[in-house]
C-alpha cells in the first residue's frame, strides 16, 4: 500500500505548529538561562522533561555525560536521529543560538512521533553536549552513540538558509616548553627562555601559514608567557588549533606544526612537550541525497536554498564525526540579518527574535519532513547509503 507521504507531512507540519507556544517558551527558557559545555544541567532536564510528557522514552547521562541524553519513539528501524545541542558561550550567552537547536531537534521529534503508527521506524532525539569547548558527539561517537542511525541532522542557526554545510577538520593542541630561570640582567646567560622558544615557533607558524593550502587555518594563544620580566622564564604555554579540509592533509599539516615548535626548542634550549586532544573534529560530509530531499522540503516553507556547497567552511563542528559514522547533513537555517555573525551579542539577540522562533519552527518542520521521505522512501534509503560508502 502506497503511503500518501503529503498527508504525512502535512500532519507532521500541524503538530509542530500545535505546540508553537510551548516551544518558544523552551527555546526562550533555555535562551535566558545560558550554561556553557558540560554544565548544561537546567537546559538538558528542561528538554528531557518535555519530551517524556510527549511520550518519548528518556535515557539521561549517557556515555557518560552527565547533560548528554537520548529520547526514543515508535521502534525499530529506519532510525532518524535528531541531534540537540544546547550549550552556551561563555559572557556572550547563546551567542551560537544553540537553544534553537535543542528546540528544533525536539520540535521536530514531535512533528514525526504522530505519523510512525503508518511509517513504521523510531526517532530518536539524541542530546549532545559541549559543541563549543570539548566536543560532545566525539565522545560520544567513540562510546557507540549513533552506531544504530540510518540518518542523522540537526539545523545551525545562521544568517542564510542553506542545507548544505563545510567544517573543517581541527585538531587542538597543548604546548609547553621547559627552560631554567635565572636574573635577566645579572645572570642572563645561566638562564634558558621558555617564553623566545614560543615566540621563534609562534613567528615559524606565522611564515609556514604562507605556505599552506588557502582552506586550512592555524591559530592560537599564548596561555604562559612568564611572570616577571626580570626574570628568565622558565615555563611558557599556548592552545593551538589545526584545521584543514580533508584529514589527510590535517595529518601533513600537524607534523609541520609541530617541526614549528621544535625549532622552537632547538634554538632556545628549552624543552618542549606537546600534547594533541583525544577530540580530533572530523570534516563534515553532507549526505547529497539527504540534503537534496530537504531542500525540498525547505521550498515550501519559503526558504530556498543554493544548490551547491558553500565556497568557504566556517569553523569545525563536532557533527563531522557523526557525519563519518551515518549519513548525515547539517543545513542553516536563517534567524539573522547577512552582517550578524555567529558568536556575537548581536546573533544572541537574534536567537530570542521572532526570526529566531520563526526559524526554530521552520527548521522542525522541514527535519521532520525529510524525516518522513527517509521512513516511507527505500529508494532514497539506498542512494543515501551509497553516496556514504563510496565518499572518502
Ligand atoms: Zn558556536
Ligand atoms: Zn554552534
Amino acid at each position: 500500500m502506497a503511503v500518501d507521504r503529503e498527508r504525512l507531512k502535512a500532519h507532521a507540519a500541524a503538530e509542530v505548529e500545535a505546540h508553537r507556544q510551548e516551544l518558544i517558551d523552551l527555546s526562550l527558557r533555555i535562551h535566558d538561562n545560558p550554561e556553557t559545555g558540560l554544565q548544561e544541567e537546567r537546559a538538558s532536564a528542561w528538554l528531557c522533561e518535555y519530551l517524556e510528557k510527549q511520550g518519548f522514552q528518556v535515557e539521561r547521562g549517557i556515555c557518560g555525560l552527565p547533560t548528554a541524553f537520548r529520547a526514543t519513539v515508535g521502534s525499530g528501524e529506519p532510525r532518524i536521529a535528531f541531534l540537540a545541542e544546547y550549550d552556551a558561550l561563555p559572557d556572550i550567552g547563546h551567542a551560537c543560538g544553540h537553544n534553537i537547536i535543542g528546540t528544533a531537534a525536539v520540535a521536530a521529534g514531535l512533528g514525526v512521533r504522530g505519523v510512525l503508527d503508518s511509517t513504521g521506524g523510531s526517532v530518536v532525539v539524541i542530546g549532545t553536549p559541549a559543541e563549543e569547548i570539548v566536543g560532545g558527539k566525539v565522545i560520544m561517537a567513540r562510546q557507540g552513540a549513533f552506531a544504530d542511525l540510518d540518518a542523522a541532522m540537526l539545523t545551525h542557526p545562521g544568517s542564510r538558509d542553506a542545507v548544505h554545510s563545510r567544517a573543517l577538520a581541527c585538531a587542538p593542541l597543548e604546548v609547553e616548553y621547559f627552560g631554567r630561570e635565572s636574573h635577566a640582567a645579572a645572570r642572563p646567560e645561566a638562564g634558558v627562555n621558555a617564553l623566545d622558544a614560543l615566540i621563534l615557533a609562534y613567528n615559524a607558524i606565522s611564515a609556514l601559514r604562507q605556505h599552506i593550502r588557502g582552506s586550512a587555518r592555524v591559530h592560537g594563544v599564548i596561555t604562559d608567557g612568564g611572570r616577571a620580566p626580570n626574570v628568565v622564564p622558565d615555563h611558557s604555554a599556548a592552545s593551538f588549533l589545526v584545521r584543514a579540509e580533508d584529514e589527510a592533509y590535517l595529518e601533513d599539516l600537524k607534523a609541520k606544526v609541530i617541526a614549528c615548535f621544535e625549532a622552537g626548542a632547538r634554538a632556545s634550549g628549552a624543552r618542549l612537550e606537546y600534547r594533541w586532544s583525544e577530540n580530533q573534529f572530523a570534516a563534515m560530509r553532507s549526505n547529497g541525497p539527504l540534503a537534496e530531499a530537504h531542500k525540498a522540503n525547505l521550498a515550501p516553507l519559503g526558504r530556498q536554498t543554493p544548490d551547491d556547497q558553500p565556497r568557504r567552511a566556517l569553523g569545525s563542528t563536532d557533527m563531522g564525526n557523526v557525519s563519518a559514522l551515518v549519513p548525515a547533513i547539517h543545513p542553516t537555517i536563517a534567524v539573522a540579518p547577512r552582517e550578524v555573525s555567529i558568536h556575537s551579542r548581536e546573533f544572541a539577540a537574534c536567537a530570542a527574535s521572532e526570526e529566531g522562533h520563526r526559524g526554530l519552527l521552520d527548521a522542525a518542520k522541514a527535519m521532520a519532513m525529510t524525516a518522513i521521505d527517509i521512513l516511507t522512501d527505500a529508494d532514497l534509503r539506498q542512494r543515501m547509503q551509497e553516496e556514504f560508502l563510496a565518499s572518502p
